[in-house]
């Protein structure tokens, strides 16, 4: 008989987390104004709200941890952050910030100016923010695949060509400061950029003169799935075709709260020495002294050990086979789920799951609320509220898809939670036809309103 697999760790440490009952969990959710970020953890069983510093560190990691080094200059965790970064990436140069948005904001405050265009694949949220904030536009160049949950496409993620060629030809270069490829790509759900891809992005950005930055929170997990679906890279390491990868681009941002596997912190890395300079001024500002950018010298030596973890195939054959085990039992059970499933979570079309709810009373919070109530288990919309208002007519904004994702926090939770997580969305769905409303909105911030909004039963 065929061995079946299993996970390449053992559990060295564990934490407990509580059942409640329906009556708390309505009584919660209406207390929380119906927006899942306002419940306190303990109010909640199995935590999918994000993978983003919510994963176990390893015992290396930990014992990392006690050798950190505190100094406000020259320390030594920095050094070996460093020094794991060059070897990954190539790149020279290293910022440390306290989070991937704290990179952003330090990187595009050198980059972008009023009036830029930024062309990708569908940017992440705070990306999208820090670049409207400043004046500039995100051009959304993602490949129509995406948009369609049943196309099995492998590389979703994939940036369109001509859509990309339009926006170099429309503009003039010193608009647009750079393109911006994410990777994986979040916004579209976890789904991979092609090696091919990226190349070509690469040859027709050089006939433009514009240059590649990485949006690369899960850059181990795109690497993975070049390995798996792309011909001619199955014998290949990740360590290998990550770095091939950020070969065609002068930099990178990163969230390393995604595949750092560590629970805080952020980074730049890049080759250009001016733009090096100009961003150390602003990491001075925002983030702190140049070598620890708000982090802890002992979180940088946790780091430089979650970055090689991180990077192993064995590693990234657990991870991603969990998030594929809980998306094929939904599947099972005849679930709308986005194909094929992505690296880090599993996204379900609540359009479809959920026809009668109009697009203006939020189809994809109100399916979140409801798997909150039947079982505990928080979720986050990807749809409407997330998608934000257009910043000058003030309409929403309606996405193409109204996702909910069910992001998996890495070397966490066991695959008998995946069972219990989609046997629960399964209840929901024998009984679509009862939920009939969905949510208005009582209150609501300028920009990023997902995480704040209160919204009121329809
Ligand atoms: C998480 C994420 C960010 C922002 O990083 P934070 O650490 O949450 O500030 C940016 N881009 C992508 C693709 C992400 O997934």
């Amino acid at each position: 008989m065929k061995l079946p697999y299993a996970e390449p760790f053992r559990i060295k440490m564990v934490e407990e987390i509580h059942q409640s009952t329906r009556e708390n969990r309505e009584e919660w959710l209406k207390n929380a104004h119906y927006n899942l970020f306002n419940l306190k953890s303990s109010q909640v069983f199995i935590d999918l709200l994000t993978d983003s510093g919510t994963g176990a560190m390893s015992d290396q990691q930990w014992g990392a941890l006690m050798t950190g080094d505190e100094s406000y200059a020259g320390s030594r965790s920095f050094d070996a952050l460093h020094e794991t970064v060059k070897k990954l990436t190539g790149y020279q140069y290293l910022l440390p910030t306290h989070q991937g948005r704290a990179a952003e904001n330090v990187l595009f405050s050198v980059l972008v100016k009023d009036g830029d265009i930024i062309p990708g694949n569908s940017h992440f949220d705070t990306t999208k923010g820090h670049i409207e904030i400043r004046k500039a536009h995100a051009v959304d160049c993602t490949i129509d695949a995406a948009f369609d949950v049943d196309d099995l496409f492998p590389f979703k993620g994939n940036i369109n060509l001509d859509k990309l060629e339009e926006v170099y030809k429309s503009h003039p270069k010193e608009k647009i400061p750079f393109c911006l490829i994410t990777i994986t790509c979040n916004s579209s759900g976890g789904q991979p950029v092609s090696l091919e891809n990226i190349k070509a992005v690469k040859e027709l950005s050089d006939r433009y003169g514009i240059p590649i930055y990485f949006d690369s929170a899960r850059f181990a997990e795109n690497a993975y799935f070049i390995k798996m679906r792309e011909k001619g890279q199955e014998n290949r390491t990740i360590k290998e075709i990550a770095k091939e990868v950020f070969s065609y681009g002068v930099g990178m941002t990163m969230s390393s709260k995604k595949d750092g596997l560590v629970n805080i912190g952020g980074f730049i890395a890049l080759n250009d020495e001016k733009i090096f300079r100009a961003a150390s001024n602003f990491t001075i500002i925002y983030e702190g002294f140049i070598t620890y950018g708000g982090m802890a010298g002992r979180d940088m030596a946790a780091l430089a050990v979650g970055l090689n973890e991180a990077t192993e195939f064995a590693y990234l054959e657990s991870r991603i086979s969990q998030v594929e085990y809980l998306g094929n039992r939904l599947i099972e059970f005849g679930i709308p789920v986005q194909k094929p499933i992505g690296g880090h979570a599993v996204f379900i079309d609540s359009l479809k799951f959920l026809p009668n709810i109009p697009r203006d009373q939020y189809p994809a919070q109100t399916l979140a609320n409801e798997i909150y109530k039947e079982a505990g288990i928080r979720t986050v919309e990807i749809g409407t509220l997330l998608a934000d208002r257009d910043p000058e007519s003030r309409e929403n904004r309606y996405p193409k898809l109204e996702l909910v994702r069910l992001a998996i926090p890495r070397r966490t939770y066991t695959n008998n939670h995946m069972d219990y997580i989609a046997v629960a969305i399964k209840n929901v769905f024998d009984r679509k036809e009862e939920i009939q409303k969905g949510y208005n909105i009582t209150w609501e911030s300028e920009i990023l309103r997902h995480f704040t909004v209160q919204l009121e039963e329809a």
